[in-house]
């Protein structure tokens, strides 16, 4: 069977920014992927909100359809702009999982996002 450090390992090296999140976007958890592509170290960004990465000038109405959807126990992709640690925007295809507690209620979030910025 698989040991424990290695499912840890692999969270840590997936090449896609992660993170997790409690139910009010407060960041948990950030692997190494998301460090590189938000410029944001764990210790920078543990305990702060994931509108940290947000660039202000994205419709309001994009954010209510994010936490409609994820609220609603459904997953959300779409592409928002962030900003990175340095200041510079990227544009970031990103996808919001809810996790749900043996009650079924929503107990997490899960951020999975790479940046496209190239792509466009
Ligand atoms: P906020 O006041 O945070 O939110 C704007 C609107 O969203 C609010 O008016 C409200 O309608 C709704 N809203 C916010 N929080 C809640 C809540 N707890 N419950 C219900 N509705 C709510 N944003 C990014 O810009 N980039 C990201 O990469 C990103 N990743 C995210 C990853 C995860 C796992 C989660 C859960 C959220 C992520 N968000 C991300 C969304 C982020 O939390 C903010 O809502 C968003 O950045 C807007 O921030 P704001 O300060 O402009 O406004």
């Amino acid at each position: 069977t698989m040991p424990y450090s290695l499912f840890v390992e692999t969270v840590e090296q997936v090449p896609i920014a992660i993170s997790i999140t409690d139910k009010k976007a407060k960041i948990l958890y950030v692997n190494e992927e998301f460090s590189r592509v938000t410029g944001y170290q764990p210790e920078d960004i543990l305990g702060k909100n994931e509108s940290i990465l947000s660039d202000k000038r994205t419709p309001r109405t994009v954010y209510y359809d994010l936490w409609h959807t994820i609220r609603s126990k459904k997953v959300w992709r779409g592409t928002l702009c962030n900003r990175h640690k340095s200041g510079h925007r990227y544009i970031a295809n990103l996808t919001i999982a809810p996790m749900l507690n043996a009650q079924g209620a929503v107990s997490h979030y899960i951020g999975m996002h790479h940046d496209i910025t190239q792509a466009h």
